[in-house]
């Protein structure tokens, strides 16, 4: 019925279990969503606002595929501030969505047949996005500290792109310049393209968030993806953005010509309130995910749950190896404790002992799913 590259790629896991956590409440269940990886904040009101305004000024009509001029003035401005890099207005295109910029900057880099490096337990999309464009996979082992560990042993004659993500999706490890610095020697040496997904730049706890794009020899090869969703909590709005080398942007903006068009128009107008208005929130929602961090992370601990302290993003990744493997402990979780949260599996092979914990919910319910993993695992 489906092409055969279809029938390959499989439903995204935090979509489904997003979507089954919301069921299971509406039906009545008391469940604790730890599975989606989705801010409970609400939309600042300065950026709602915006978004309104645009619309009632009538900018409903179709923007330019790569975005309003002002909004990519004001990325690359952030770019060569916040991440020292050397790009200009016309080295970005804004999308709707990250997750379309990864897709669209992976289906620009990647020939049938080409392998792609991805490092220890890699957020959900990317293998698929990989395979959309006629590629493979090959996973990089790392520490347990989530830290990458003789990535050269991942690269072979095929390799083309290494995929880095810091703040990671799932482990919430930051990488820091001596990490980013072998993997960007690695991609000069064998002439690799590298994605630096940034996502989650702006939820950071007590590290610096570096981009690769800034280190040297890396400018020509690196694609610098960031978005709205994770910092100023606006998922549903879908709007992300990517910039890099002027050839690879010219066939990304080709592709989104001839998919999306572009993203929404007044979203984009929300997007430049969001950048330009007061950071203050950002500052809030991060305090406040650290807080939730610290209650998690030690509640793991003090009930003998290995974890690794995450530097950044809102997610928790315990060992789950002597609680039966990620997908049997999640599926307990669910079963018997009424936690919904994502097998370590959905993120790879090197995710399977583990369990991807969102604390993007209140103290009150992760003390809430402490006490209930302690009754379960007693
Ligand atoms: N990259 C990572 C690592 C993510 O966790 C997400 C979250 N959905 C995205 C990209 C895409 O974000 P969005 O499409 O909501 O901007
Ligand atoms: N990135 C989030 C997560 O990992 C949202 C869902 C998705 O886009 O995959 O849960």
């Amino acid at each position: 019925m489906v092409s055969v590259r279809m029938a390959s790629i499989h439903e995204s896991t935090t979509m489904k279990i997003s979507a089954m956590a919301k069921r299971l409440s509406a039906s009545g269940q008391d469940i604790i969503d730890m599975g989606v990886g989705e801010p409970d904040f609400d939309t600042p009101k300065h950026i709602i606002e915006a978004g309104c305004r645009s619309i009632q000024m009538g900018e409903t009509r179709y923007a330019p595929t790569a975005g309003i001029p002002e909004l990519r003035k004001i990325i690359a401005d952030k770019l060569c501030r916040e991440n020292q890099l050397s790009v200009t207005a016309d080295d970005v295109a804004v999308t709707p969505g990250a997750k379309m910029a990864v897709f669209a900057a992976i289906q620009a880099l990647l020939d049938e047949g080409d392998e792609c490096l991805l490092i220890g337990p890699s957020w959900v999309s990317y293998e698929p996005c990989v395979a959309f464009a006629g590629g493979s996979v090959a996973w990089g082992r790392v520490d347990e500290d989530f830290m990458p560990s003789n990535l050269a042993e991942g690269i072979s004659s095929k390799t083309r792109l290494i995929i880095v993500n810091s703040p990671s999706n799932p482990t919430g490890s930051v990488f820091d310049r001596k990490v980013l610095e072998e993997i960007s020697d690695l991609a000069v040496d064998h002439d690799l393209y590298v994605i630096s997904d940034e996502i989650y730049e702006k939820i950071i706890y007590d590290h610096q968030h570096i981009s690769p794009g800034s280190l040297a020899g890396m400018e020509d090869r690196t694609v610098t993806i960031n978005g709205f969703s994770k910092a100023y909590a606006m998922t549903g709005w879908r709007l992300g953005y990517l910039a890099g080398p002027k050839e690879v942007m010219k066939w990304v903006t080709r592709l989104l010509s001839h998919s999306v068009s572009q993203a929404t128009t007044f979203v984009q107008r929300a997007g430049v309130a969001a950048m330009q208005g007061p950071q203050d929130e950002v500052a809030k929602m991060v305090a406040e995910f650290k807080a939730r961090r610290d209650l998690l992370v030690k509640g793991l601990t003090d009930l003998g749950i290995e974890c690794s302290v995450p530097g950044g993003a809102f997610y928790a990744f315990p060992n789950v190896s002597e609680l039966g493997g990620g997908d049997a402990f999640t599926d307990r979780l669910l079963k018997e404790a009424q936690i919904a949260a994502t097998p370590g599996s959905a993120f790879g092979p090197y995710g399977a002992d583990y369990v991807r914990l969102s604390y993007a919910t209140s103290q009150g319910r992760i003390s809430q799913a402490l006490k209930r993993i302690e009754k379960i695992t007693k």
